[in-house]
């Protein structure tokens, strides 16, 4: 019998990443086999970002050149999942009436009996999550919370066993109600999991073969769970973490400003696994804008926090995001955010121009009053700025020894090594020896090696340097390490 295939592409952040691994896990345990063929595959599942405009349009694009290939086929079957289902099911349906299933973030679990019921019925299924609003009672939250964790506890069949590199979830929703933001519509209060299913999770992954975890979370520095009647923090996770033998690196993604305790930032300094790296996403160096946003933190504490993260944690390096054209922001309000740039030697920065969101805070109560223009000029000039402090820090790297986990052939070796095969040919070995890894800090190395290290910790010499990537070549002593080689030769954007 012919295998059906699933094509299933991934918009948004990593959490959503995660959540379309757990869906191909689950539909790989039904006998469904993974093709990149969109036009052609049996079921097709788009996983949606709902943050900005842009990333909805490019699903409805995507959904519009399904309508041929789904008009000539009756067994095929088409499904919006992730955010966007979540916070439109009407609209998608209305504009595309081929779309056959509907699921939002926090029913994923179910996508295996959703499939199963759109093939057998051939009528449109449907599962989202509204009972999940601000006005949820803890009992209702937690009643959740048991349905969604289903889809983690899915999890034995999400991983195939060969990546040395994995996110778990630490924490769903978010509960700060940022007045640009649509996430805690989409995915409901903020839950943390037990810290006994985390640690659990994370021993089946180094089992088979994970040296590096990167644990994810909306705010995934406020997480706290209740054990035996005490509180388990976020820095306590991460101390259980770091004693499982066989894993190397721990990294969390995304931290929230306003929830950032010294018991984290002791954690960082004293565990050897926690890497030295922050996404610590500001939005805005003017007071002003950042209370029209209702973050609930100042320019000047976010500074304090960055200078007190940076005595902690000296190798420290930060990454951060923006938005840009704000309602309302003036030129002087954009210049305090310029100053903030100037000030706080980021690794690197995601500058967003603002998109209203339909049912935000922001939507109702503020207009969208910045031209595009504007909007467009202040993102490049923020980015510009930010190219230049990268590529300084950046050169500082020249002539260290840093502790790479190399992930695999760089995308340009990918390239062209695709190219070579499409034309008969076997790859040059200019091309297919150029690897890819990251240090502790995050910053991207690539380097001349065998495919036989992915997957492993080693020494590179820098001798390069742009505003992205470091440039090196495979070294033997540590001398002038950004961390030092301890571990033996074997080792490897959401809300806040
Ligand atoms: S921006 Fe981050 S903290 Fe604010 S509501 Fe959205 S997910 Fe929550």
């Amino acid at each position: 019998m012919k295998q059906r295939t699933l094509y299933v592409e991934t918009m948004g952040c990593q959490m959503n990443v995660l959540d379309s691994e757990l869906v191909v896990g689950q539909l790989r345990a039904e006998g469904y086999e993974l093709t990149s063929d969109m036009l052609g595959a049996d079921v097709v599942l788009l996983n949606t970002c709902s943050v900005r405009e842009h990333a909805e349009d490019k699903v409805l694009s995507r959904l519009g050149s399904l309508k041929k290939p789904k008009s000539a086929r009756d067994d095929m079957v088409v499904g919006v999942i992730g955010c966007m289902a979540e916070r439109d099911p009407d609209g998608i349906v209305k504009k595309m009436p081929h779309v056959d299933l509907i699921c939002g973030p926090g029913e994923l679990n179910k996508i295996p009996a959703l499939v199963d019921d759109v093939r057998r019925t051939r009528n449109r299924a449907v599962a989202l999550s509204q009972a999940m609003s601000r006005r949820s009672t803890a009992i209702e939250r937690s009643l959740e919370y048991d349905s969604v964790e289903a889809l983690d506890l899915s999890r034995e069949q999400g991983v195939d066993g060969r990546s040395s590199q994995a996110y778990v979830r630490v924490q769903r929703g978010c509960d700060k109600f940022c007045t640009f933001c649509v996430v805690p519509f989409t995915r409901g209060p903020e839950r943390s999991r037990p810290p006994g299913q985390i640690v659990n999770e994370a021993q089946m992954l180094i089992d088979r073969g994970v040296r590096e975890i990167t644990l994810l979370g909306q705010t995934v520095n406020s997480y706290v769970s209740q054990e035996e009647g005490r509180a388990v923090r976020f820095s306590d996770l991460l101390a259980r973490l770091d004693s499982l033998d066989g894993l190397d690196r721990i990294r969390f993604v995304t931290s929230y400003p306003g929830d950032f305790g010294d018991d984290i930032l002791e954690a960082m300094r004293d565990l050897p696994k926690v890497c030295e790296y922050l996404h610590l996403p500001v939005q805005s160096g003017s007071d002003a804008v950042l209370k029209r946003m209702r973050r609930q933190y100042t320019a000047g504490q976010f500074v304090d926090l960055i200078g007190r993260a940076r005595e902690y944690v000296p190798d420290l390096t930060l990454a951060s995001d923006f938005i840009v054209g704000f309602c309302g922001e003036t030129d002087a309000e954009f210049d305090e955010t310029v100053a903030l740039v100037e000030r706080s030697a980021f690794k690197n920065i995601f500058v967003f121009k603002y998109s209203q969101r339909p049912g935000t805070v922001a939507e109702k109560r503020s207009d969208d009053d910045i031209p595009d223009a504007v909007k467009r000029d202040r993102n490049i000039r923020l980015l510009k700025l930010q190219e230049e402090v990268s590529i300084a820090t950046n050169r500082t790297m020249i002539g260290r020894a840093v502790e790479v986990l190399v992930e695999g052939h760089s995308k340009r070796a990918i390239k062209a090594q695709e190219a070579e095969q499409t034309r008969g040919e076997e790859a040059t070995a200019e091309a297919s020896g150029q690897l890819v890894g990251r240090t502790r800090t995050d910053r991207i190395v690539v380097f001349p090696g065998e495919i036989s290290l992915a997957g492993r910790l080693v020494m590179v010499r820098v001798t390069a340097a742009t505003a992205l990537t470091l440039h090196g070549e495979l070294a033997t002593s540590g001398n002038g390490d950004e961390t030092p080689f301890q571990r033996g030769p074997i080792a490897l954007r959401i809300g806040g």
